[in-house]
């Protein structure tokens, strides 16, 4: 049984489970619907045929922005209140910045890159 973090945003019975998977030899944490089956490939993700829902959001989708990890508390906040406050790291800028990140149904989550978050109000 694995550990659910909160209701599918996207069908009526799924949970977000927390599976743990390994990409490359790396482990790695994959929140995905309890009605989505992956089967694994090289690094390529296919869902099942039984699959009825795809929802799944990869614990590092934000890695191209330097975070490192999605966490399980922000995933519960993002199912709960459909967005949550996550902090990237500009290495052009070389500092940090807040961005909202929202569920997103073909990708699972994706950033809302037009608000912007004064990220003073956050070092507090
Ligand atoms: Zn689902």
């Amino acid at each position: 049984m694995n550990k659910t973090l909160g209701a599918c945003p996207y069908c009526p019975d799924g949970r977000i489970e927390v599976r743990n998977i390994s990409v490359e030899g790396k482990p790695l944490k994959l929140y995905a619907c309890s009605n989505a089956r992956w089967t694994y490939e090289y690094d390529m993700a296919e869902l099942t045929d039984d699959s009825t829902c795809s929802f799944r959001i990869f614990q590092n989708a934000l890695l191209r922005w330097n975070k490192k990890a999605i966490s399980e508390k922000e995933i519960r906040t993002l199912l709960e209140d459909e967005q949550v406050m996550v902090r990237l790291y500009s290495s052009r800028a070389k500092k940090e910045y807040y961005k909202w990140l929202v569920l997103d149904e073909e990708y699972g989550c994706s950033i809302v890159w037009d608000i912007f978050i004064n990220s003073d109000e956050n070092d507090q």
